[in-house]
């Protein structure tokens, strides 16, 4: 069977001219928990943000189960992002609004544009909303402000709103990299049970060489928009990782 997502020689430029990937070919398979590592300015989102085509690269090729969708525009690239779950740093929420709205958000992209102009949800989209509050265990919060609950409260938040997707995949660009280290245990126990329960393929960068043995299936490592590695969590040596990063690898 074939992979699920191909990158094939993906390179991208920025407006700049400053390139931030490099010919990148990457075959992920549907189901791997793949986390993306590399030092800050290594391509890591802009790799992320390929896949879902937030970013249109300058070269190369994007498939998604099998689906060319390197240049897809319009209609296309709608139905596209909505079948991709995105989770951000700094959760993305719309502060001010309930949570349980927030979560409601997320079927925003599957929805005809009238309807969600008019924030018109079904009754079957409320009820969605709320057990999948309730999986991330905070089902009692969801009349709040979303800006009124802890970070690691929004960002399950997020991850319920990505949820509402029912995505095939969910991209989660440093998803704890706000959070203490049990708040990020938390969340990253939610990625891996959605991995593990749906089969959700899930992309993940992290900053934590510990984060990264624990939950992932499949690292690739990104040095200045190129990947130089590509293997299993435990093929990280602490030696191997301070020959790529050099002293910086401490932080991580
Ligand atoms: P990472 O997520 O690994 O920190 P990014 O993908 O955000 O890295 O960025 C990779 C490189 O591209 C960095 O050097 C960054 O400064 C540069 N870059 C990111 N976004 C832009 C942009 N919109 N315009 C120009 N350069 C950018
Ligand atoms: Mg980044």
């Amino acid at each position: 069977m074939s992979a699920q997502i191909q990158l094939q020689n993906v390179s991208h430029t920025y407006q700049n001219g400053f390139k931030a990937l490099h010919s990148i070919n990457l075959d992920i398979a549907a189901g791997e928990f793949l986390v993306v590592i590399g030092l800050s300015g290594s391509g890591k989102s802009t790799l992320m943000r390929t896949v879902n085509r937030l970013i249109q690269p300058n070269e190369g090729r994007i498939l998604f189960e099998g689906r060319d969708v390197t240049s897809v525009r319009g209609d296309e690239l709608r139905k596209h992002r909505a079948s991709i779950g995105m989770i951000f740093q700094h959760f993305n929420l719309i502060g001010r609004h309930s949570v349980v709205d927030n979560v409601l958000y997320g079927a925003l992209g599957g929805m005809s544009t009238t309807s969600a102009i008019l924030g018109r949800f079904t009754t079957e989209q409320r009820d969605l909303a709320m057990s999948l509050l309730g999986r991330v265990g905070i089902a009692d919060k969801a009349a709040n402000r979303a800006d009124a609950l802890s970070g690691g409260q929004q960002q399950r938040v997020a991850i319920a709103r990505a949820l509402m997707q029912q995505p095939r995949l969910v991209l989660a660009d440093e998803p704890v990299a706000s959070l203490d280290p049990a708040t990020a245990h938390s969340v990253m126990d939610h990625l891996e049970a959605i991995n593990k329960e749906f089969g959700t393929t899930v992309i993940c960068n992290l900053h934590f060489l510990s984060l990264v043995r624990r939950y992932a299936t499949r690292v690739v490592a990104l040095r200045a928009g190129e990947l130089v590695f590509d293997g299993k969590p435990t093929d990280i040596t602490e030696e191997w990782f301070r020959t790529i990063y050099g002293t910086e690898a401490e932080m991580m």
